[in-house]
């Protein structure tokens, strides 16, 4: 039998109608490990629980915990959830209050403290769902497992780094003959624990990673995501109608399309699967009868053009002096610099003189950063753009790609431009309010082609 591992997001997980369907589709793919998000919105709801103690506001930190309480428990009912997990809910809620009233008390919240404030979502959402999966499956012993004793991450709150080593090792010591035995594990995304035994975060989105980073350390055979839409499409179907459903896609295809923009998978999902070879399948779990997408290392066509990918919030910052001209080591010290404060940098081209990289809108408050950039220097930051990225194959070699790229979008400012990196890869900053457009006529022009 095959081991698989299944995620379902917050969607997957937004109502005890939502979770039965859920459940039926982990019984009848005999997923071993299943990774849940919170139910939707509720990391949001978390997120602005901390930010409202935070800055004193008791009224509308009340305010939430009381939503939070009500759609759980709502969901519990519906569910006819056991006593046991109704005492463990309510602990959990508590436990909420709890630690949004220190943050009121100190108005303060550190990224330890944050990180444990989000961390409730997937906790509540995963004792609901192993109800409703043990009341689907009763041929199974079904277990809720705390997700924290596998997965080992460093101390990097907010954005951790998964230590796979030590998961590998969690997982065989607690999970131990995982494709023998009649369990299957209910377990949370997006989160783990560092080595002080403190509760961190993967980064928004991190569930999907969760799912791979657990994959790979049982030797899963397949990671599934389950999802609202059917499967990976040529572009965000909220974007432009015309966006199709892909049925196979390779790793590297993918991985990029995560990285520069594509919601549907947390940009380092892949990283564990391609590491293992595990085959990673995307379906929805409203329709799981359609077809979804398998991600693979070797599928059978490569069109040059696969999808479009827009990447919002970015920010241009060029760093201009006349010190790069005929030296070296110029780039890595740079590069030190964004490494130091690990931030990362989407896109990036240079001149003779100069340096333009995009970096995510969020990172323009990292101060130190730009004073250490200062340093090697004069820096400019100009905000307010979009990135959109066309994936597809061979791209660094096709001729008169750039012909048919700029022919769709010959009246759109392009601020930059980046080709030749990736054979899978054209990407053009564009700025954000014509983001839309781009992805529209460009996946019109080569896509629908
Ligand atoms: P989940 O909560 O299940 O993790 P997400 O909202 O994180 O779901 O991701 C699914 C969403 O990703 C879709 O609803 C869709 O709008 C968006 N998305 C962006 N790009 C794509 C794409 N190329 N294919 C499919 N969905 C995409
Ligand atoms: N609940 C987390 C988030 O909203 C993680 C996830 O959904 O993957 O970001
Ligand atoms: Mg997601």
């Amino acid at each position: 039998m095959k081991l698989i591992v299944s995620k379902f997001g917050g969607t997957s997980m937004g109502s005890a109608e939502a979770m039965r369907r859920s459940a039926v589709i982990s019984k009848r793919q005999g997923a071993k490990i299943i990774v849940v998000s919170a139910t939707s919105g509720t990391t949001n709801k978390l997120i602005e629980l901390a930010r409202v103690a935070e800055k004193g506001d008791w009224e509308s930190s009340e305010k939430i915990l009381f939503e939070l309480r009500e759609r759980h428990f709502t969901i519990g009912k519906e569910l006819s959830i056991t006593t046991y997990t109704q005492t463990a809910i309510e602990d959990l809620l508590n436990n909420t209050e709890t630690l949004a009233r220190g943050i009121h008390l100190m108005r303060e919240c550190s990224p330890r403290a944050f990180d444990r404030m989000q961390s409730f979502g997937e906790r509540l959402s995963s004792l609901l769902f192993t109800e409703a999966l043990a009341q689907e499956w009763p041929e199974f012993q079904v277990k809720c497992l705390d997700v924290r004793t596998v997965l080992a991450t460093d101390s990097i709150y907010g954005k951790a780094t998964p230590l796979i080593e030590k998961t590998k090792e969690n997982a065989t010591k607690i999970l131990g003959k995982i494709r023998e035995q009649k369990i299957a594990y209910v377990t949370q995304g997006f989160i783990g624990m560092d080595p002080q035994g403190h509760t961190t975060t993967l980064g928004r989105g991190g569930s999907d990673y969760s799912a791979s980073l657990l994959g790979e350390a049982v030797g899963a055979d397949i990671v599934e995501i389950w999802t609202d839409v059917d499967g990976i499409a040529t572009t965000d179907p909220r974007l432009h109608k015309g966006a199709r459903a892909i049925r196979d896609i390779t790793f590297k295809e993918a991985a990029e399309m995560a990285v520069f923009g594509a919601k549907v998978l947390h940009p380092t999902t892949l990283t564990p699967a391609m590491r293992q070879d595990i085959p990673v399948f995307v379906g929805s779990s409203f329709e799981p009868e359609k077809a979804g997408t398998w991600i693979r290392k070797e599928v059978q066509d490569a069109p040059t053009f696969r999808a479009v990918a827009l990447k919002k919030d970015q920010a241009l910052v060029t760093l201009s002096t006349p010190k790069m001209l005929n030296t070296h080591g110029f780039l890595s010290r740079v590069f030190g610099v964004f490494e130091q404060h690990r931030v990362s940098v989407d896109a990036i081209t240079t001149s003779e003189i100069s340096i333009a990289m995009t970096i995510d809108r969020s990172m323009l408050d990292h101060q130190e950063l730009f004073t250490d950039l200062r340093e090697l220097g004069e820096v400019t930051i100009e905000e307010g753009f979009s990135l959109v990225s066309l994936i597809g194959n061979s791209m660094n070699h096709k001729p008169g790609l750039a012909v048919k790229i700029f022919g769709a979008i010959e009246d759109v400012n392009v601020r930059m431009i980046c080709l030749g990196a990736s054979k899978h890869n054209f990407c053009v900053l564009v700025h954000e309010n014509q983001g839309p457009e781009v992805v529209s006529r460009l996946h019109t022009a080569l896509i629908e082609a």
